[in-house]
Protein backbone atom coordinates (compact mmCIF):
# COMPACT_ATOMS: atom_id res chain seq x y z
CA UNK A 1 0.00 0.00 0.00
CA UNK A 2 1.43 3.55 -0.79
CA UNK A 3 2.16 5.64 2.14
CA UNK A 4 0.33 8.79 2.96
CA UNK A 5 2.88 11.65 3.59
CA UNK A 6 1.63 15.05 3.83
CA UNK A 7 3.72 17.86 4.84
CA UNK A 8 1.38 20.48 6.73
CA UNK A 9 2.73 24.11 5.67
CA UNK A 10 1.89 27.77 6.68
CA UNK A 11 2.78 30.49 9.00
CA UNK A 12 2.41 30.06 12.69
CA UNK A 13 -1.22 30.27 13.86
CA UNK A 14 -2.92 28.80 10.79
CA UNK A 15 -4.17 25.54 12.40
CA UNK A 16 -1.30 22.74 11.55
CA UNK A 17 -0.98 21.55 15.24
CA UNK A 18 -5.14 21.06 15.14
CA UNK A 19 -5.48 19.81 11.58
CA UNK A 20 -2.51 17.58 12.22
CA UNK A 21 -3.61 15.51 15.44
CA UNK A 22 -7.44 15.58 13.80
CA UNK A 23 -6.07 14.02 10.74
CA UNK A 24 -3.52 11.77 12.27
CA UNK A 25 -6.57 10.02 13.99
CA UNK A 26 -8.73 9.82 11.15
CA UNK A 27 -6.07 8.76 9.16
CA UNK A 28 -4.38 6.66 11.79
CA UNK A 29 -0.91 7.83 10.62
CA UNK A 30 1.55 10.01 13.43
CA UNK A 31 2.04 13.75 13.41
CA UNK A 32 5.17 14.76 13.37
CA UNK A 33 5.33 18.34 14.74
CA UNK A 34 8.97 19.66 15.07
CA UNK A 35 7.73 22.51 17.60
CA UNK A 36 5.77 20.19 19.92
CA UNK A 37 9.27 17.65 20.12
CA UNK A 38 11.09 20.46 21.29
CA UNK A 39 8.74 21.85 23.81
CA UNK A 40 8.30 18.46 25.47
CA UNK A 41 12.21 18.18 25.47
CA UNK A 42 12.49 21.35 27.07
CA UNK A 43 9.65 20.80 29.51
CA UNK A 44 11.56 17.48 30.56
CA UNK A 45 14.76 20.09 30.91
CA UNK A 46 16.33 17.74 28.82
CA UNK A 47 19.71 18.00 27.24
CA UNK A 48 18.34 18.76 23.63
CA UNK A 49 15.52 20.56 25.63
CA UNK A 50 18.45 22.70 27.21
CA UNK A 51 20.20 22.94 24.01
CA UNK A 52 16.74 24.89 21.83
CA UNK A 53 15.20 26.67 24.91
CA UNK A 54 16.12 29.71 24.17
CA UNK A 55 15.67 29.76 20.10
CA UNK A 56 11.89 28.47 21.21
CA UNK A 57 11.84 31.20 23.66
CA UNK A 58 12.80 34.44 20.94
CA UNK A 59 10.81 32.89 18.44
CA UNK A 60 13.94 31.99 16.18
CA UNK A 61 14.43 28.91 14.24
CA UNK A 62 16.58 26.42 15.38
CA UNK A 63 19.56 25.27 13.92
CA UNK A 64 19.23 23.48 10.82
CA UNK A 65 21.61 20.08 11.97
CA UNK A 66 19.54 19.83 15.24
CA UNK A 67 15.66 19.71 13.51
CA UNK A 68 17.29 17.80 11.09
CA UNK A 69 18.53 14.86 13.36
CA UNK A 70 15.45 14.93 15.01
CA UNK A 71 13.57 14.10 11.81
CA UNK A 72 15.68 11.52 10.98
CA UNK A 73 15.35 9.79 13.95
CA UNK A 74 11.44 10.37 14.15
CA UNK A 75 11.07 9.06 10.62
CA UNK A 76 13.20 5.95 11.52
CA UNK A 77 10.50 4.75 13.98
CA UNK A 78 7.92 1.55 13.35
CA UNK A 79 4.73 3.82 13.43
CA UNK A 80 5.95 5.70 10.35
CA UNK A 81 4.97 2.53 7.93
CA UNK A 82 1.78 3.76 6.78
CA UNK A 83 2.67 7.33 6.40
CA UNK A 84 3.12 10.47 9.01
CA UNK A 85 1.97 14.36 8.41
CA UNK A 86 4.79 16.90 9.10
CA UNK A 87 4.14 19.63 11.00
CA UNK A 88 6.65 22.82 10.89
CA UNK A 89 8.79 20.97 9.05
CA UNK A 90 10.84 21.56 6.78
CA UNK A 91 10.74 25.43 7.65
CA UNK A 92 14.28 26.04 5.79
CA UNK A 93 15.15 25.22 1.73
CA UNK A 94 18.36 23.71 3.43
CA UNK A 95 15.61 21.29 5.40
CA UNK A 96 13.86 20.73 2.34
CA UNK A 97 17.03 19.75 0.64
CA UNK A 98 17.87 17.34 3.49
CA UNK A 99 14.35 15.57 3.66
CA UNK A 100 14.51 15.12 -0.21
CA UNK A 101 17.71 13.29 0.60
CA UNK A 102 16.04 11.67 3.55
CA UNK A 103 12.70 10.74 0.95
CA UNK A 104 15.21 9.13 -1.35
CA UNK A 105 16.57 7.13 1.51
CA UNK A 106 13.44 5.82 2.64
CA UNK A 107 12.09 5.58 -0.63
CA UNK A 108 8.88 7.92 -0.66
CA UNK A 109 8.33 9.28 -3.90
CA UNK A 110 5.08 10.82 -3.38
CA UNK A 111 3.79 13.25 -0.57
CA UNK A 112 1.51 16.03 -0.75
CA UNK A 113 2.14 19.68 0.29
CA UNK A 114 -0.40 21.66 1.79
CA UNK A 115 -0.09 25.28 2.54
CA UNK A 116 -2.60 26.72 5.30
CA UNK A 117 -3.77 30.07 4.20
CA UNK A 118 -5.15 32.25 6.59
CA UNK A 119 -4.98 36.43 6.75
CA UNK A 120 -2.61 37.97 8.97
CA UNK A 121 -5.69 39.96 11.50
CA UNK A 122 -7.10 36.51 11.99
CA UNK A 123 -3.53 34.34 12.63
CA UNK A 124 -2.77 37.50 15.24
CA UNK A 125 -6.56 37.13 16.92
CA UNK A 126 -5.92 33.54 17.17
CA UNK A 127 -2.61 33.66 18.48
CA UNK A 128 -3.18 36.23 21.26
CA UNK A 129 -6.10 33.56 22.51
CA UNK A 130 -4.40 30.19 22.38
CA UNK A 131 -3.21 27.89 25.15
CA UNK A 132 -1.98 24.80 24.62
CA UNK A 133 -2.02 21.84 27.06
CA UNK A 134 1.38 21.58 28.80
CA UNK A 135 0.48 17.24 28.67
CA UNK A 136 -0.80 16.42 25.03
CA UNK A 137 -0.08 19.90 23.34
CA UNK A 138 -3.63 19.98 22.18
CA UNK A 139 -5.02 23.68 21.51
CA UNK A 140 -7.64 25.95 22.35
CA UNK A 141 -8.46 29.19 21.84
CA UNK A 142 -10.25 31.28 24.93
CA UNK A 143 -12.38 32.97 22.45
CA UNK A 144 -13.51 30.68 20.03
CA UNK A 145 -12.74 26.98 21.20
CA UNK A 146 -12.71 26.95 24.87
CA UNK A 147 -12.19 24.01 26.78
CA UNK A 148 -14.93 22.65 28.89
CA UNK A 149 -13.39 23.93 32.35
CA UNK A 150 -11.22 26.47 32.68
CA UNK A 151 -7.71 25.88 32.47
CA UNK A 152 -7.65 22.62 31.66
CA UNK A 153 -7.40 20.11 28.85
CA UNK A 154 -10.37 18.22 27.37
CA UNK A 155 -8.28 15.63 26.20
CA UNK A 156 -6.04 14.37 28.99
CA UNK A 157 -6.87 16.69 32.08
CA UNK A 158 -3.97 18.32 31.81
CA UNK A 159 -2.79 21.99 32.49
CA UNK A 160 -3.57 24.69 29.72
CA UNK A 161 -0.78 27.39 29.62
CA UNK A 162 -0.39 30.49 26.94
CA UNK A 163 3.01 29.42 24.96
CA UNK A 164 5.84 31.81 25.81
CA UNK A 165 6.16 32.71 21.99
CA UNK A 166 2.62 34.10 21.68
CA UNK A 167 2.85 37.23 23.20
CA UNK A 168 2.31 40.05 20.86
CA UNK A 169 6.15 41.01 20.11
CA UNK A 170 6.82 37.29 19.79
CA UNK A 171 4.35 36.13 17.41
CA UNK A 172 5.59 39.55 15.27
CA UNK A 173 9.11 37.75 15.35
CA UNK A 174 8.00 34.38 13.97
CA UNK A 175 5.57 35.86 11.29
CA UNK A 176 8.79 38.05 10.61
CA UNK A 177 11.00 34.46 10.50
CA UNK A 178 8.61 33.05 8.66
CA UNK A 179 8.40 35.31 5.61
CA UNK A 180 11.82 35.09 5.43
CA UNK A 181 13.39 31.69 5.96
CA UNK A 182 10.47 29.74 5.24
CA UNK A 183 8.17 31.01 2.54
CA UNK A 184 11.14 30.09 0.23
CA UNK A 185 10.06 26.71 0.98
CA UNK A 186 6.88 27.11 -1.30
CA UNK A 187 9.43 28.41 -4.25
CA UNK A 188 11.67 25.46 -3.64
CA UNK A 189 8.86 23.11 -4.22
CA UNK A 190 7.54 24.59 -6.85
CA UNK A 191 10.86 24.82 -9.04
CA UNK A 192 11.08 20.84 -8.32
CA UNK A 193 7.57 20.84 -10.08
CA UNK A 194 5.94 19.83 -6.56
CA UNK A 195 2.33 21.44 -6.66
CA UNK A 196 1.73 23.52 -3.43
CA UNK A 197 -1.80 22.90 -2.92
CA UNK A 198 -3.94 25.81 -1.17
CA UNK A 199 -6.36 24.92 1.80
CA UNK A 200 -8.46 28.23 2.85
CA UNK A 201 -7.99 27.84 6.74
CA UNK A 202 -11.01 29.94 7.58
CA UNK A 203 -13.94 27.98 8.78
CA UNK A 204 -14.62 25.53 11.35
CA UNK A 205 -11.98 22.85 12.39
CA UNK A 206 -14.33 20.32 10.74
CA UNK A 207 -14.59 22.72 7.38
CA UNK A 208 -10.62 22.82 7.16
CA UNK A 209 -10.59 19.31 7.98
CA UNK A 210 -12.75 18.03 4.76
CA UNK A 211 -10.39 20.28 2.51
CA UNK A 212 -7.05 19.02 3.79
CA UNK A 213 -9.01 15.22 3.41
CA UNK A 214 -10.08 15.97 -0.14
CA UNK A 215 -6.37 17.34 -1.02
CA UNK A 216 -4.88 13.99 -0.10
CA UNK A 217 -7.19 11.80 -1.75
CA UNK A 218 -7.39 13.87 -4.92
CA UNK A 219 -5.64 11.96 -7.18
CA UNK A 220 -3.58 15.08 -9.16
CA UNK A 221 -0.17 15.91 -7.91
P1 LIG B 1 5.81 25.65 16.21
O1 LIG B 1 5.22 24.88 17.33
O2 LIG B 1 5.81 24.89 14.91
O3 LIG B 1 5.23 27.04 16.08
O4 LIG B 1 7.37 25.84 16.56
C1 LIG B 1 7.75 26.53 17.73
C2 LIG B 1 9.22 26.90 17.67
O5 LIG B 1 10.01 25.70 17.57
C3 LIG B 1 9.65 27.74 16.48
O6 LIG B 1 9.41 29.12 16.68
C4 LIG B 1 11.14 27.41 16.43
O7 LIG B 1 11.85 28.06 17.46
C5 LIG B 1 11.15 25.93 16.73
N1 LIG B 1 10.99 25.09 15.52
C6 LIG B 1 9.95 24.23 15.24
N2 LIG B 1 10.14 23.61 14.07
C7 LIG B 1 11.32 24.10 13.57
C8 LIG B 1 12.06 23.86 12.38
N3 LIG B 1 11.63 23.00 11.44
N4 LIG B 1 13.24 24.53 12.23
C9 LIG B 1 13.70 25.38 13.16
N5 LIG B 1 13.04 25.66 14.29
C10 LIG B 1 11.87 25.03 14.51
Amino acid sequence: MEKIVIILFGPPGVGKGTQGKIVSRELTIPHIATGDIMREEVELRSPLGLKVKDFLGRGLLVPDEIVIDIIRERLKKDDTQKGFILDGFPRTVNQAESLDKLFSELNIKDYKVLYIDVPDEEILKRLSGRRICRNCQTAYNIYFNPPKKEGVCDVCGGELIRREDDSEEKVKKRLEVYKEQTLPVIQYYQRKNRKVIKIDGLGTVEEVKKRILSAVFDSGR
